[in-house]
């Protein structure tokens, strides 16, 4: 930290890791950012972790590509394995005029001799909202389906499925800053110390001034220091454990039969559900003692005001939709949502992956969730497009459009800011599919291992080089601005989509993001109130924002919910085993997930000083009796095999992971967490069991 000597400008904007959505102020000096403050923002309030105040330096890496690239004519047969001293050894530099005539034929070329659905792709949650909403745009617009997807397929859109159905609508019921005026909260299936680092202090702040904190989850996370209850429950058997703590106040009484009957649905098949849980029954699969389990139903029940928070340790399963369908019920019941201090909230992961899902950026809805399939949502769109129709079909997700490729049907694909060669489960599924491309046009801030399989690649820009909107956990839309220059001739994402646009014959003329921010308005209902001038002089309003000076509700549905009738419905959820189930050959539990200091597929933390300095080296966890048995000290390399590959990965010694259980971080390309995971998918969020999968665990050299 520093004082005004030490800059030429500062420019207030919004930090680029998680959900929470943290503003900053970049310090300016000689073209270069020199350090992060955290600002006033409503969702931070002047406080940041280490990624935000510390992260930030991979902007100016000496890796950023600064031109556009075309892979070589004599360049071998795609692949990941580049000369690391050479990473570009296979591309040629190329001026923008090229390397956009190369990108937008190659995709226009399979068009014609395939049709449109032979093209997919897949956009981020790292860019702005109007960059996302381009993005859909563009696919939809350009190539007449639906087939266009990004990570929220990787992280919640069970939670998403579930609160569409449920209570329909997919955001946040109430802001995670609400927990102030909770009695009681529960955390499950997410670790916010280390993923949602500023949306934990609130949590900490919460307990400290006496809020119950129940925490739940098969790892003994770090919220569990400031927990009235650690629940560290078997993985797999959340559905199991929710349905007996909902049991046991159906049982004693301790629902809110006035909120129920004002506001719900099928509450008597939830109940007669129930009846089947007993916790004397169920605590044997969960692995929680019914006693606890009655505690902890009486603690939720019974508190004036009660919160849910969730994370990917629910969704990230085979029946993640069904978790989360337990989460709104049990809300429901309590008459938990719609009050100060209740509501059910899952912590988003990307910084906008909010925004983008809101923008559309998904297969089965248009901007602001409206349904593909409906003939008269899409003509509404196709007349403000001012184009012909496209397909009224739900389009393929992430890990289906990998599997398309092999199968032969889609051909071709743009992919911006995603790196689907680190993140997609069974990855090397992923890296033949895209090996097989004809025609793959990545856009990116670095060469990803994904840009590995290219054949154009874009230049793009970081959140601090762009002008645009994104969206937080909280349903906050705020303005990120520029604060630097894009590295030589990166240019902002917008433009590019623009420019591969126009080439592929759409009538597209924006000049700047504020003119897409406006189009965007008149698809999305979920804007009312909010302009680019208000954003631009207040930096967030929160939606549903209900005039122009209302600065958006915190909370929602306290008088019935956007569902038939204002009601929202009780689903019954039942008990279905994880996909794999460890055996005498892979007896041990595989869950991965992040840590404090690496983001996602670590394109951007492991080219940051600080963050790198602080975990240098791909590393698992274990428990130390684990690595006794094993005759292991803390540090030594072990081999971990599943049914779909090897990786070798130095063991750390971690009491909070079960004995049966090894955790393994997804930043590093050397250990890829994703050789490993099983593909299989939750049916209604089609979203892969990233948390479980059975694994051999042995000192490296064996197997
Ligand atoms: Fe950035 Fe999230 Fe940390 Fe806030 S909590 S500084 S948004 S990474």
């Amino acid at each position: 930290v520093g004082d005004s000597a030490d800059y030429d400008s500062e420019v207030e904007s919004v930090c680029p890791f998680c959900g929470v959505g943290c503003q900053v102020s970049l310090k300016v000096k000689d073209g270069a950012i020199r350090y992060v403050e955290g600002i006033n923002g409503p969702a931070n309030e002047g406080r940041l972790c280490v990624k935000g105040r510390f992260g930030f330096d991979y902007i100016h890496h000496p890796h950023r590509l600064t031109k556009p690239l075309i892979r070589r004519a004599d360049a071998p047969p795609k692949g990941l394995n580049v000369d690391p001293a050479n990473p570009f050894t296979h591309f040629r530099e190329a001026s923008w005029e090229e390397a956009l005539d190369a990108a937008a034929g190659g995709l226009a070329r399979l068009k014609a001799a395939h049709g449109g659905r032979s093209v997919a792709g897949f956009g981020s949650a790292k860019c702005t909202n109007e960059e996302a909403y381009l993005f859909q745009k563009l696919i939809r617009q350009g190539f007449g389906h639906n087939n266009v997807d990004h990570c929220t397929r990787l992280c919640h859109a069970s939670s998403v499925a579930a609160l569409l159905e449920n209570v329909g609508s997919g955001a946040v019921t109430a802001t995670f800053n609400e927990i102030e005026h909770a009695d009681v909260a529960i955390a499950i299936g997410c670790n916010p110390v280390e993923n949602h680092p500023v949306a934990a202090t609130y949590f900490k702040q919460f307990a400290k001034r006496g809020g119950k904190l129940i925490v739940m989850d098969p790892r003994g996370v770090g919220l569990r220091r400031h927990a009235c209850h650690m629940l560290q429950f078997r993985p797999g058997a959340d559905v199991a454990m929710l349905n007996a703590i909902m049991h046991v106040i159906v049982e004693e009484g301790l629902y809110d039969q006035q909120y129920i009957e004002a506001f719900t649905e099928n509450w008597e098949a939830e109940k007669a559900h129930l009846a089947n849980f007993a916790p004397e029954k169920m605590a044997e699969v969960c692995g929680i003692e019914a006693e606890v389990l009655r505690d902890v139903a009486r603690t939720f029940a019974t508190a004036k005001a009660g919160m849910i928070f969730w994370g990917m340790g629910v969704s990230q399963h085979i029946h993640g939709t069904d978790n989360s369908r337990c989460l709104i019920s049990l809300a429901l019941m309590c008459g938990h949502v719609g009050r100060p201090g209740t509501g059910l909230h899952p912590l988003r992961g990307q910084n906008n992956v909010q925004g983008a899902s809101d923008a559309g950026l998904i297969p089965m809805f248009l901007p602001d969730y409206q349904t593909v399939t409906d003939d008269g949502v899409r003509s509404a769109f196709t007349e403000i497009w001012q184009s012909g129709d496209f397909s009224s079909e739900k389009g393929l997700t992430v890990t289906e459009i990998m599997d398309d490729i092999h199968a032969g049907n889609t051909r071709g694909m743009y992919i911006l800011g995603e790196n689907p060669a680190m993140s997609d489960p069974d990855v090397e599924h992923a890296r033949d599919a895209l090996a097989k491309l004809e025609h793959l046009v990545v856009q990116d801030i670095f060469l990803t291992e994904t840009a590995n399989y290219a054949d154009v690649i874009l230049p793009a820009s970081a959140f601090a080089e762009k002008t645009g909107t994104v969206t937080n956990t909280n349903r906050q839309v705020q303005m990120g601005r520029p604060a630097v220059a894009p590295p030589g001739e990166a240019r902002e994402d917008w433009w590019i989509e623009v420019e591969l646009a126009k080439r592929l014959g759409l009538p597209w003329a924006y000049t700047h993001p504020r003119e897409i921010f406006a189009e965007m308005k008149l698809t999305m209902r979920s804007l009312a109130n909010i302009t680019w001038e208000r954003l631009e002089a207040q930096n967030a309003v929160t939606y549903p924002s209900l005039s122009p000076e209302d600065p958006g509700q915190a909370i929602v549905f306290g008088d019935g919910f956007p569902r038939p009738e204002g009601r929202a419905r009780f689903t019954p959820a039942a008990v279905i085993a994880p996909d794999e189930a460890p055996d005498a050959e892979y007896p041990m539990i595989l869950t991965t997930g992040r840590q404090l200091e690496h983001w996602h597929t670590g394109s951007m933390t492991r080219r940051s000083k600080v963050l790198d300095a602080v975990e240098p080296e791909a590393n698992c966890s274990l428990h130390p009796k684990t690595l006794r048995r094993m005759g292991l000290a803390p540090g030594a390399m072990v081999r971990l095999t599943t049914r779909r590959g090897s990786v070798e990965v130095m063991a750390r010694a971690d009491r909070a992971v079960a004995e049966d259980m090894v955790f393994l971080p997804f930043a590093y390309v050397e250990a890829a967490a994703n050789i490993l995971t099983n593909p299989a998918l939750d049916p209604f969020g089609k979203i892969p069991e990233f948390k479980f999968a059975a694994v051999r665990v042995e000192p490296a050299g064996q197997g």
